[in-house]
């Protein structure tokens, strides 16, 4: 198996992009890097600290306060364990907001690709999942994977993550909140989220009627046919 290499996967909110990044580096032996993470740590950073999220300017200038890590399966911003805190819906909205913001995409983008080139140059096999992974951040990556679900089943699974939350949403709730969110990532000026990935070089997988077993054979059948995967 070939190593020391980027896997990119990119596609709407509630498309298991997180779930397929996480089982696809454990069946690689490889690692995976979740930028959303970075977004949200963000939006909750500005929202504890009082700062106006569409304020571009405000936001910008807590960046440097701002450092995220990945130990293990968590996500720690400044020394605090934020893996269930960034869950939460409204800094999922918040990390939408403040991702529209160039000079905050500038700096994330920067870091993803530093982290990202560290662990591929150390040998591993990086699966970096987000929204501008095989646009922006890797545009040079081994595979770029574009998952995607009908907004109908999208909307289905992110209502049943909320409920085993406890947080009871209605289905018309999620849908609605799906459709903001969507809109908000593929309309906004800087990287926004393609609306042509095939024309992009993406492998384009539509998981709607796939378990994660499924989606799981697809890509790696992908990767066999380009011989980085045996
Ligand atoms: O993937 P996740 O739902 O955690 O991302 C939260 C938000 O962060 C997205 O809706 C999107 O606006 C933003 N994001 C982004 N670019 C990325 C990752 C996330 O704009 N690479």
């Amino acid at each position: 198996m070939k190593k020391g290499f980027i896997i990119a996967i990119d596609g709407p909110l509630a498309s298991g992009k997180g779930t397929i990044a996480k089982k696809l580096a454990r069946v690689l032996l490889g690692v995976d890097l979740y930028t959303g993470a970075m977004y949200r740590c963000v939006a909750l950073y500005c929202i504890n600290s009082g700062i106006n999220l569409e304020d571009g300017a405000a936001v910008t200038s807590q960046l440097g306060k701002i450092v995220v890590g990945y130990i293990d399966d968590r996500i720690v911003l400044n020394d605090t364990d934020v893996t269930d805190a960034i869950q939460d819906g409204a800094i999922a909205e918040g990390a939408s907001i403040v991702g529209v913001i160039p000079e905050v995409r500038a700096e994330l983008v920067r870091r993803q690709q530093e982290i990202g080139q560290e662990k591929a140059q150390q040998g591993n096999i990086v699966i970096v999942e987000g929204r501008d992974i095989g646009t922006v951040v890797f545009p040079d990556a081994a595979l770029k994977i574009f998952l995607t679900a009908t907004e109908t089943i999208r909307a289905n699974r992110r209502m049943e993550q909320y409920h085993r939350r406890g947080d009871i949403r209605t289905f018309v709730e999620v849908f609605e909140q799906i459709r903001t969110r969507d809109k908000r990532d593929t309309k906004r000026e800087m990287n926004p989220l393609t609306s042509d990935p095939e024309k992009q070089g993406y492998f384009v997988l539509d998981n709607s009627d796939m378990n994660e077993e499924q989606t799981i054979n697809e890509i790696l059948a992908e990767l066999r046919k380009r011989k980085l995967y045996d």
